[in-house]
């Protein structure tokens, strides 16, 4: 700082004198920095500092070291390896050493959608969709094996008194017929010493015997001791239980037989004995009318030949013995509506049903007139080249089908092979091989047998349904 000296005197004037002293260079600078260029790993860096007076100075930011960062290149995929490294962020400088190898990251699979399901034994497919990449793989299933049950034990068979049963454990799984452990089952034994039979004696298609005559009932042990009889079509017997028993029946209607003996065991208490209605023994002693669901009589008939010396004796149960059935077929030489069906039946007669059969073979065709004499027949059989069976006349022949007809001809009748009126039709028919069906399906049916077949016909017999109505015949 300065000093200022000064006197000053009483009334005098006193000259005054100052010094001035010029002050020193006192401003401090104040800077304000700015970077001109980073510092980085290749170059320094400069910052330069600016004073409100103008005074400038620069400093130097000394060069960094290189700014490594991990980066993946190329990154790992799903079916490719990738490289992991150090590299430098500005200068892309891979550091020395740091480069490794990444291995591929391989497919991850979703649940997959599935295309077959597998079962206890056979694998299933699905296909799965990677989620990284969304490729599309198909794969199997393991099978799943059986799931047994092995606390619950099924009866494959049940026992009887004779027979042991078994059972076993099955497979849980639905559809799967796996089983194992099997094991016997003992047979039955019956606390009660004793049994009761009902037997009851019935037609085969179940339906009740003919009650002109009564049928006896025998009961017999193995030895051939009878333990009871009957006469009647039912029958109750009460006998042990640790035997088995033989039941024989006799004194059945014409036309019925039975087997030599059935069987009785306590397995089956309720015994239904079915009689086959056979065609054996038939005997002609009434006329009475049939109707459907009757059993004919065996009926005597003179098949007529081209001429008389062809002519034969025959009798529809014998027919009935030949053939597999029976088709009657009742007509009147002047009736337009059997003339009508004429070609039809012809050709269903000589026709091969789709079996394989030749139907002329199988089924008895009989054509019973109900008007003419044998001349007439025979006269329209050469005429017309008939290869049917026309039985000569005889008004009790063909009186037995009129309850049928009722008087209307044509009139077809059929008959099964155990002489049963199966069922008829007035007027003329075009597909007599339908009905010539029916009585050899019904054959086999009875038999307890399956049609055979060698070859299936493809052509229909015929195809145009001709309709002429059925004519009363004229009373002669
Ligand atoms: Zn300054
Ligand atoms: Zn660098
Ligand atoms: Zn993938
Ligand atoms: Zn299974």
């Amino acid at each position: 700082m300065f000093v200022f000296v000064g006197l000053s005197v009483a009334g005098l004037t006193v000259l005054a004198v100052s010094f001035f002293i010029k002050p020193e260079n006192t401003h401090e600078h104040s800077y304000v920095w700015s970077t001109v260029q980073d510092a980085n790993c290749q170059h320094d860096g400069i910052m330069e500092g600016k004073c409100s007076c103008g005074d400038k100075i620069t400093k130097i930011l000394p060069q960094t070291d290189h700014n490594f960062v991990v980066v993946d290149e190329p990154a790992a995929t799903c079916e490719h390896e990738g490289k992991r490294m150090e590299k430098c962020s500005f200068c892309n400088l891979v550091k020395t050493g740091s480069e490794q190898t990444i291995p591929q990251t391989g497919h991850k699979w979703n649940e997959g959608h599935i295309e077959l399901q597998p079962d206890c034994t056979n694998p299933g497919r699905k296909t799965c969709t990677c989620e990284y990449c969304h490729t599309q793989q198909q794969f199997t299933i393991d099978a799943l094996g059986h799931d047994v049950d092995e606390v619950n034990w099924v009866i494959d068979k049940d026992p009887t008194f004779f027979e042991n049963g078994s059972k076993s454990h099955h497979c849980k799984r639905q559809g799967c017929q796996f089983k194992k452990d099997i094991t016997p089952i003992d047979k039955l034994e019956l606390t009660n010493p004793e049994v009761t039979y009902n037997i009851k004696l019935t037609k085969t298609n179940g339906e009740n015997l003919p009650t002109s005559t009564t049928p006896t009932i025998v009961v017999k042990d193995a030895a051939g001791q009878e333990k009871g009889r009957t006469d009647g079509f039912n029958y109750s017997i009460t006998l042990p239980s640790n035997q088995m028993f033989y039941v024989t029946v006799s004194n059945l209607q014409a036309g019925y037989t039975a087997q030599e003996s059935y069987t009785l065991t306590p397995d089956v208490t309720d015994v239904k004995i079915k009689i086959p209605a056979a065609p054996i023994e038939f005997v002609t002693e009434t006329h009475g009318r049939y109707a459907i669901g009757s059993v004919i009589v065996d009926d005597p008939i003179k098949v007529l030949g081209r001429n008389s010396g062809e002519d034969y004796e025959t009798s529809l149960g014998k027919l009935l013995k030949q053939y597999k059935g029976l088709f009657i077929n009742t007509y009147f030489n002047t009736c337009p509506a059997c003339n009508a069906e004429m070609p039809y039946f012809k050709n269903a007669y000589n026709a091969t049903s789709r079996y394989g059969e030749k139907y002329s073979d199988e089924i008895a065709v009989v054509m019973i007139n109900v008007q003419d004499h044998d001349d007439a027949i025979r006269n329209k059989k050469n005429s017309e080249n008939i290869p049917m069976m026309m039985a000569a006349r005889d008004v009790w022949l063909s009186a037995h089908f009129r309850n049928i007809s009722g008087d209307y001809y044509p009139t077809s009748i059929w008959i099964d092979c155990e002489g049963v009126i199966v069922g008829s039709y007035t007027g003329a028919i075009y597909n007599f091989t339908n009905y010539f069906d029916i009585l050899l399906d019904r054959y086999y049916t009875i038999k307890g047998k399956t049609r055979p077949s060698d070859k299936v016909q493809t052509t229909a017999s015929a195809t145009k349904i001709y309709v002429v109505e059925p004519k009363k015949r004229r009373i002669v």
